[in-house]
């Protein structure tokens, strides 16, 4: 068993696996990272913008509206991923993956016009190529690096309910699954974001935004020292920076403001990721993947003394 005091897990979001340039600096953190504390693990986001082309997909099949060119428009955008990522090597072996989870895709999308509507089940099995694709993508890229780098599909390891949307995690089953598998081999892992499968092998989703919350998961069953979540913008704002010029970044929070401001609709964390690590103490860190070197934001037991906020 290797030690497990000293691992973190890591989180990238959509914005920060949005092209192959974003994921170049993706590349750049982990192996920064890499070189003080073992990263156990990498979740991923699907690409910006993919979940909501899924669903658009899914909705259009279910209609029984022609979703082939949206098909083609991801196929093309993950191809180009790789393109722009992968080295000779796995290059093949990338794009064919790509290419037979779409083809697999277009296939969900006949079965859905077949059924002549859209079960929450199929919506979720619809949404979870998005994850399966970048995830993959990002895992052969780091073996490009020299990394020894791993793909995991979570539904091997996030068991949860049938509540299709926002499944709940069986965090007995869950955790077990995660240490047997993270935690035991040396391999960093690349792990999709977002979802799970059912006792009976049914796809779930943790509901929209919920890669957070599978770093969390994660990063509590191994009880990682950190679990940094990587994003566009330089950590817990006051209120949405894209949305008020005055916004400021807050130096830490209590795992209970993050709550409360998570829930009042600050969007930059999904509410239910705070609760795995608070039940383990482990701080989240939020971080900005395109200014690496801003200090971010510390979710932790204690905030900073007095206001806790830093210009
Ligand atoms: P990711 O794809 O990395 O998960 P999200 O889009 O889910 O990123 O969350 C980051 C976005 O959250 C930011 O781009 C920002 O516009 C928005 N946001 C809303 N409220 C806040 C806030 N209080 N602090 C920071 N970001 C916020
Ligand atoms: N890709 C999923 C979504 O768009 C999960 C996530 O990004 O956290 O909701
Ligand atoms: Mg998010």
């Amino acid at each position: 068993m290797t030690d497990m005091a000293q691992l973190k897990v890591l989180k990238f979001g959509g914005t920060s696996m949005g092209s192959a340039d974003a994921m170049k600096k993706v590349i750049a953190i982990i192996a920064e990272e890499s070189a003080s504390e073992r990263i156990a693990a990498v979740v991923v986001s699907a690409m910006s913008g993919v979940t909501d082309a899924l669903i658009a997909i899914a909705r259009a099949a279910a209609a029984k509206e022609d979703a082939s060119a949206l098909i083609a428009e991801l196929e093309t955008r993950h191809v180009q991923a790789v393109e722009g990522l992968v080295s000779d090597e796995y290059r093949a072996e990338a794009v064919a993956m790509v290419r037979e989870r779409i083809e697999s895709l277009r296939r969900v999308a006949v079965s859905i016009t077949d059924a002549g509507e859209l079960s929450p089940e199929s919506l979720d099995h619809a949404m979870s190529y998005g994850e399966r694709l970048s995830a993959h993508i990002l895992a052969d890229a780091l073996k490009s690096h020299g990394v020894d780098a791993g793909y995991l599909d979570a539904r091997e390891v996030i068991r949860t309910n049938d509540a299709f949307g926002a499944a709940i995690v069986d965090f007995d089953t869950t955790d077990a699954a995660i240490v047997a598998r993270v935690a035991a081999g040396s391999r960093l892992l690349v792990v999709t974001g977002f979802i799970g499968k059912t006792a009976d092998g049914r796809t779930t989703t943790l509901g929209r935004g919920g890669s957070d919350y599978t770093a969390s998961i994660v990063g509590a069953a191994l009880s990682a020292s950190v679990i940094e979540i990587w994003t566009d913008v330089s950590g817990v704002y006051t209120t949405d920076p894209r949305k008020v010029k005055e916004a400021f970044p807050l130096e830490s929070l209590t795992y209970l403001e993050a709550i409360e401001m998570s829930y009042f609709g600050a969007k930059v964390i999904y509410p239910p990721t705070m609760y795995p690590a608070m039940e383990k103490k482990i701080p989240l860190l939020i971080k900005n993947t395109f200014a690496p070197k801003d200090r971010g934001t510390v979710i932790s037991e204690k905030s900073a003394a007095n206001s806790g906020f830093a210009r």
